[in-house]
């Protein structure tokens, strides 16, 4: 009987909770990051209970104002101010993404993390994987290989070669501003106001010391995309009619900051898993931001694999294990896509009563 070693190709958020559950089981694994440094881009989500209850069970419990805030009540209003969709949130906190995968790989010994590793293939036998190849040409062998390297997945491509490729109608601007005057206004509450025309929205989530995430939503069959150098102009050009809060919100952004976000709508591969290698987060299961779900179910994922390797104690075991871990993990992927996808048809139509709120919860 031996522990079984894990690779994990993949150092976003599901790779690191994965790496942090496997260490504290005192199970072996290497984690292999395409990046030459830990940038942690990104600007932040929210974290819900059940993501913050898989943390906890990969051995991380988050103090709130570490990494962000909670969030008490999500909202939705016309731009006149009319409420059309609201919620009372339990538990949720507002995280910073860079100041999470800094808790996260706190945890984690820094000798078992490997930088500037290109995930290019697998070297297999048909069914089962040997090794993770890297661009450079170097391999790594072990016993159960993970693919957590996001929507865009190169490990995806083992378990469904043939699965279409990623497509999103509506896209978002992205920033973050600091400015304490405008986080209190804020308060705890997550506001997202919506054009009546449909296809337009704009979100202000607290972030915790002094910082507000906002984020435009917009209907590319309406709007071209424009690129990062023109967001500023695009965003000044449409969002006129919008609050005074938002108007400040967006003046007050260094104007070189917003990012643009292609979001991805795609079919949940059938299976996440293929003989010795299981995928998580947005690897297995990309989704629509409609649903505050990314993060949150990357982190169960994590948290089942973890649980599911652990059971273990041969390399025979494992294919079952993994494919226990699928069929467990499928109706919330599942139900995550097709949530997402309703709220998604729901924004791009006019207001014409109550709107779908913007979360699964
Ligand atoms: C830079 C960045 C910023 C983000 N910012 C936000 C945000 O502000 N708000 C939000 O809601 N979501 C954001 N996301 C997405 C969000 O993190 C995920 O949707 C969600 O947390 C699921 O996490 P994940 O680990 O599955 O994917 P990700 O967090 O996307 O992590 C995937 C990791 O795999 C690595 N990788 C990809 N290909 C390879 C390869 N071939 N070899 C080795 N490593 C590879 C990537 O560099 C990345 O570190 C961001 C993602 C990234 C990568």
């Amino acid at each position: 009987m031996r522990a079984l070693s894990t690779s994990i190709i993949g150092g976003g958020v599901a790779g690191l909770a994965l790496a942090s559950g496997l260490h504290q089981r005192d199970l072996p694994f290497t984690m292999f990051e395409r990046s030459n440094e830990f940038t942690d881009g990104g600007f932040g989500f929210i974290l819900l209970a059940n993501g913050r209850d898989a943390l906890r069970e990969l051995g991380i419990d988050l103090e709130p104002s570490e990494v962000g805030c909670e969030v008490s009540d999500a909202i939705v209003r016309t731009i006149d101010g009319e409420v059309v969709a609201a919620m009372k949130l339990t538990n949720a906190i507002a995280v910073s993404r860079h100041d999470l995968l800094k808790v996260i790989r706190s945890a984690i010994p820094p000798e078992t993390i490997r930088l500037s590793q290109d995930f290019s293939h697998f070297d297999n036998d048909g069914s089962t994987v040997r090794a993770a190849v890297f661009a450079d040409g170097s391999e790594c062998a072990a016993d159960v290989f993970v693919g957590a390297d996001g929507s865009r997945s190169r490990c995806r491509e083992w378990i469904t070669p043939a699965h279409p490729a990623p497509s999103g109608r509506v896209k978002e601007i992205v920033s973050m501003v600091v400015n304490p005057e405008l986080a209190e206004e804020v308060g705890s509450t997550f506001t997202k106001f919506m054009h009546p025309d449909g296809g337009l929205a704009v979100g202000l989530v607290p972030s915790g010391n002094g910082r507000v995430i906002w984020f435009a939503q917009f209907d590319t069959q309406r709007f071209a995309t424009p690129d990062r150098h023109d967001a500023a102009s695009f965003l000044h050009s449409l969002l006129g009619d919008f609050p005074a809060i938002v108007q400040r919100a967006i003046a007050a952004t260094d104007a070189a900051a917003p990012h643009v976000w292609h979001t991805v709508d795609m079919d949940a591969p059938r299976s996440m898993v293929r003989g010795n290698v299981a995928l998580i987060g947005d690897a297995a299961h990309p989704l629509l931001p409609f649903t505050s779900q990314g993060a949150n179910s990357a982190l169960e994922d994590a948290a089942d694999l973890v649980a599911a390797v652990a059971t273990c104690t041969s390399p025979d075991e494992l294919e079952p294990a993994l494919r226990a871990y699928s069929h467990r993990r499928r109706p919330r992927r599942a139900s995550h896509v097709a949530a997402g996808r309703s709220i998604a048809a729901d924004f791009v139509n006019p207001i014409t009563g109550a709107v779908l709120v913007p979360f699964v919860i």
